[in-house]
């Protein structure tokens, strides 16, 4: 019977493999899961798969986990980028711990011309995205990558990877996703509370990858649309359908 912990370790994972704990991991599944030793855990580290492993040591500031075998090989989601321009700091984690449960295989926080916050916490936001993964059983942990200015990643925008562009001005507009092969690299861009400005709608409409896209009749917010772009991207070309 499969753990029912899981726990995302930053450490190679096979059969008879050992693995050390971190003070906050032993913490976590012996302080607070009251776990002992021979008792079981998930283990993954978004390379192996999950493995099952078994309480070797246990200790208030560390421990020792014993591979046993593996219970689920490694799902890589599809190649999906989620650009989105940070907003208040929940929302902004809210939007990191969907992508990672919703399938994103990297999560790029852009700083847009109305974006109006400066800085992220890219530790805390991987932290969330870890965590989302360890909830929902994946085996893989997209990266959440530094914040970057969208002028710059579009001035080296990949020949190869589409852009789905999610235009408010494009509320109402039957502009749905476009139908094409699946398997092709993808990346989704939400836009801050300010939305877009003219420069960018101008410059996003011209690239030749960009598929402009209303999601539906009313305005919604960014993280709504963060959720309501990847549904429909997952739906259409990724690994939901
Ligand atoms: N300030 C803008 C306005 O009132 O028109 C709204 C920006 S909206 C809060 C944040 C982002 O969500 C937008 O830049 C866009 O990427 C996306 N978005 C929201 N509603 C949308 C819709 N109906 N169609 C397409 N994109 C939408």
């Amino acid at each position: 019977m499969s753990a029912k912990v899981r726990l995302y370790v930053e450490h190679p994972l096979g059969p008879g493999q050992s693995v050390p704990l971190e003070r906050d991991q032993a913490h976590y599944l012996f302080g607070v899961m009251r776990l002992a030793v021979g008792a079981t855990v998930a283990l993954f580290n978004g390379r192996d798969g999950e493995w099952q492993a078994e309480v070797a040591e246990a200790g208030k500031r560390g421990g020792v986990l014993l591979c046993t075998e593996q219970s689920k090989p490694l799902q890589m989601p599809p190649d999906l980028w989620l650009l989105f321009a940070p907003i208040k700091k929940a929302r902004t984690d809210f939007i990191v711990e969907k992508a990672a449960e919703m399938g994103a295989a990297r999560i790029v926080p852009v700083q847009t011309d109305f974006t109006n916050s400066e800085r992220i916490r890219q530790d805390r936001l991987q932290a969330h995205a870890v965590e989302a993964a360890e909830q929902c059983g994946g085996t893989f942990v997209p990266e959440v990558a530094e914040l970057q200015k969208l002028s710059r990643l579009l001035d080296n925008w990949p020949s190869d990877r589409q852009l789905m562009f999610c235009d408010e001005a494009e509320v109402g507009a039957a502009k749905a996703l476009a139908s094409r092969d699946k398997g092709q690299p993808w990346a989704i861009l939400i836009g801050p509370e300010g939305g877009f400005s003219e420069a960018e709608r101008k410059r996003l409409w011209a690239l030749e990858q960009s598929h402009v896209v209303s999601l539906g009749p009313r305005v919604l917010r960014a993280d709504t649309a963060a959720v309501a772009a990847l549904t429909m991207w997952q739906m259409a070309l990724g690994d939901w359908g």
